[in-house]
């Protein structure tokens, strides 16, 4: 089952494939007014008379394919460009699209999602269909490309976006930012977040990192996410080499029901650093999926459970790794309750109502524990770390990870799998 036709049908865009954006932004806090200049490098995968990219919101005024300008049209959620000669298949191109508005987080199943306003700045939390609240593009988990992205707002906000700092100048009371992310990135892990913030550096076991957040936090952050450097090390033996040049925590000023991940970075709540570690679990969380989504993401919104229910197994990682409870007594308390809930998901392809439901990320994770106990902690952990070798910066499948399971283990372990993704009955989990 393909996640882009049956999750999101109307996100997503045939004919081509992305290989970088270079969004050029000029924002302002006050109005919430954004003027944008998407370049976006791209190869076509058939032969285009047309092609459309997911902009929401938003209004394109001009485009230019390959330096001539283009047509253009415009609906609900897409922008369709029409090229003055058609594209080959195979050509790479260049599109140009200047594009302007008030942006504002679109409405879906699971929510509101894109960009949106905060009390004083802005975060964009655009898992799974909100990156075309602020840039054109293919909005795809699979199709990956670079990022640079260039922002330019008012001189009292700092701003964080993916990647590495390469530049900041201030001129006439505006402040620029440029961040380069070179890894592939998918769209929805592609970020701005502006606030009045500090800028802290820190050292993570190695990793270069920062800590953002309001100033009368910064003994909160720093107590809450002092655990960082022990949690890289942790899980830079458990999973590999951390795949970024850096990793930036954005702590915002505001209150968030959820904390998300980024690529390179994290996103948390003012109520998510409480100066008592209160959010250890989910700090972890989010870092995991740095191997776990971020570098090594779905290739359909179906497989979700590949990165929620890893992220969600990292937790109880973590926990075994500083003292805690044992992954294996989390994962059967966990197989308790889930046994006490309803048997009504299929974790492996839930559907899109579901597939933010904590029963696959509770039931995914759980999935990791049965096959840790059923093959050893040495094949267990080399078949983590292979995945994160094997699939680094790409996308990645269930059947792509029951196969390297099966390898790693020396037997078929499709029954294992296709009882726990697949079965709506909760299994016993294997005596490790
Ligand atoms: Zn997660």
């Amino acid at each position: 089952m393909t996640g882009r036709t049956t999750y999101l049908p109307d996100s997503g865009n045939p004919g081509y494939r992305t290989s970088s954006y270079h969004l050029d932004l000029v924002y302002r806090v006050s109005t919430n007014r954004l003027q944008g200049t998407a370049t976006i490098t791209a190869r076509a995968t058939a032969d285009l008379r047309r092609l459309s990219f997911d902009l929401v919101g938003l209004r394109a005024s001009k485009v230019r394919v390959d330096g001539t300008k283009a047509r253009l049209s415009q609906t609900a959620a897409k922008l369709v460009v029409v090229p003055p000669e058609a594209i080959d298949a195979g050509e790479e191109f260049v599109v140009v699209i200047e594009y302007a508005g008030a942006p504002a987080p679109r409405r879906s199943i699971w929510g509101t999602v894109g960009w949106e306003e905060l009390a004083d700045g802005v975060i964009v939390a655009a898992q799974p269909s909100g990156a075309p609240t602020w840039f054109p593009c293919n909005d795809d988990p699979s199709d990956k490309a670079s990022y640079v992205i260039r922002v330019a707002t008012e001189q009292p906000y700092a701003v964080v976006c993916n990647g590495v700092l390469a530049e900041r100048s201030t001129k006439s009371g505006r402040t620029t930012w440029e961040y380069h992310q070179p890894e592939p990135t998918s769209t929805y892990l592609a970020t701005v977040q502006i606030g009045r913030y500090e800028i802290l550096p820190v050292d993570l076991a190695g990793v270069p990192g920062t800590l953002a957040g309001p100033p009368a936090l910064r003994s909160r952050i720093g107590h809450d996410f002092g655990l960082l450097p022990e949690m890289m090390t942790a899980f830079t033996e458990r999973f590999g080499p951390y795949p970024f040049a850096a990793y930036t925590v954005v702590v915002t000023d505001d209150d968030l029901e959820i904390p998300l991940e980024a690529q390179g970075l994290a996103i948390f709540g003012a109520n998510h650093a409480d100066g008592r570690s209160g959010s250890e679990r989910l700090i972890a969380h989010e870092l995991a999926h740095q191997w776990f989504g971020n570098s090594v993401g779905v290739a359909s919104w179906g497989e979700i459970w590949l990165n929620e229910g890893f992220a969600c197994y990292a937790e109880w990682l973590w926990s075994e790794a500083s003292g805690g409870p044992s992954a294996a007594r989390l994962a059967a308390s966990a197989r308790a309750r889930l046994a006490g809930l309803p048997h009504d998901i299929v974790v492996g392809d839930p559907g899109p109502d579901a597939m933010f439901d904590d029963r696959v990320y509770k039931r995914g994770a759980v999935t990791l524990q049965a096959l840790r106990a059923r093959v050893g902690d040495d094949v267990f952990f080399d078949t983590l770390r292979t995945w994160t070798t094997r699939h680094h910066h790409g996308v990645a499948t269930t059947t792509d990870f029951v196969a390297l399971a099966s390898e790693k283990a020396g037997a078929d372990l499709g029954e294992l799998f296709d009882a726990w993704l697949f079965g709506l009955a909760v299994p016993a989990l294997p005596r490790g």
